[in-house]
């Protein structure tokens, strides 16, 4: 578990929550924005430890105090994480309700009561709606901390009620560097992971898994084919996409996480020829490995087919964010990255 001076380029955010210890000025609710993989979590653990420690030490929690072992322990009985249950789509009333039961009583260990609420965006609208309530009156010695990717995602009513932080997406140096020293990366695949990564330390790390990075080019080279295979084809692709793992609960989340980078690196490589046909230049490529291949994808696509391929994968973002069916959204988008190329839309 990191202190909040181990996170990094989350500067503003740390020293906004520091100084709201440091003052007793402390929030019923903070609002945690910005996209997965920057640090929401981590800070919040760390804010925690530190409210919860018994002998700060440089403001920061010292990691050796009992109420600091406990949280690091994972036992801590004022530390309460709220995420999406497994088997269902969201984080539902039932969880809500087990909040208010916790409420009802002074935090065990006489100190501060921490509930994590991460992502808030996936309450159903029952859960929001009783969180509103919940939310309207905090008792003290209560903090709620809700992570959100977008305050728009939200009901208006909590975000109003919330202290906003927002957490922004790392520089690519900062990410470049930290995977060399601290992943042991060498620094050609650092660079083309940082890009890739969107300022995300969470996703480059997860991009950079070995077999995701070699992944990587086998998802470009399917994408390449789509033009030229026959209809049926790229229906019998996309079954191949969804077909992996159906063994656990966990499965549909890490399907969609792979979806969801498979469709990022898509992104990537339609935007790595955009800049090729506009700039003529190869050294804001993304994808820097594969300039050859870049140059001879870069034949069959007009500017109009590149910017309506990227609608369609935008579009298939979209409805992988709202739990859309996996199947009907890649075979959609895969007869709509054929379509683009000859000037429709599906
Ligand atoms: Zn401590």
């Amino acid at each position: 578990m990191k202190t909040l001076k181990e996170i990094h380029g989350q500067e503003k955010a740390i020293v906004f929550l520091k100084r709201a210890i440091a003052s007793y000025k402390i929030a019923p609710a903070y609002l945690f924005t910005g996209i997965q993989g920057i640090g929401k979590t981590t800070t919040a653990m760390a804010f925690a430890l530190l409210i919860n420690c018994m002998d700060p030490v440089d403001g920061d929690g010292c990691k050796i105090c009992t109420s600091c072992k406990k949280i690091i322990g994972g036992n801590h009985p004022d530390i309460i994480i709220i995420e999406p249950d497994k088997d269902k789509k969201g984080i539902g009333i039932n969880q809500i309700r087990e909040i208010n039961r916790h409420l009802a009583f002074s935090p065990a260990l006489e100190r501060y009561r921490i509930i994590i609420i991460d992502p808030a965006e996936k309450m159903t609208d029952e859960a929001a709606n009783a969180f509103l309530k919940t939310l309207e009156e905090p008792p003290p010695h209560n903090i709620f901390i809700l992570n959100v990717r977008d305050p728009g995602e939200l009901l208006l009513t909590i975000v109003s009620r919330c202290q906003k932080v927002p957490f922004k997406p790392l520089p690519t140096e900062d990410i470049v560097n930290l995977l060399i020293n601290e992943e042991d990366m060498d620094k050609e695949k650092a660079k083309i992971v940082a890009r890739l990564s969107e300022g995300s330390l969470g996703r480059a790390i997860k991009i950079s898994k070995d077999d995701l990075f070699t992944d990587r080019v086998s998802w470009i080279t399917m994408l390449n084919s789509v033009i030229n295979r026959p209809y049926d084809i790229l229906i019998d692709m996309a079954h191949e996409l969804t077909g992996f793992g159906k063994r656990s609960a966990t499965d549909k989340e890490l399907k969609d996480d792979r979806i969801a980078l498979m469709l990022g690196i898509w992104k990537s490589w339609y935007r790595d020829i955009l800049i090729f046909k506009l700039e003529g230049k190869l050294d804001l490529i993304l994808n820097s490995d594969l300039n050859n291949h870049l140059k001879k994808a870069s034949a069959f696509y007009t500017v109009d087919a590149l910017i309506r391929s990227l609608t369609v994968i935008a579009r298939a973002e979209y409805d992988l964010m709202n739990n859309k069916n996996l199947l009907f959204l890649l075979e959609r988008s895969l007869l709509g990255l054929k379509r683009a190329v000859k000037g429709s839309y599906v």
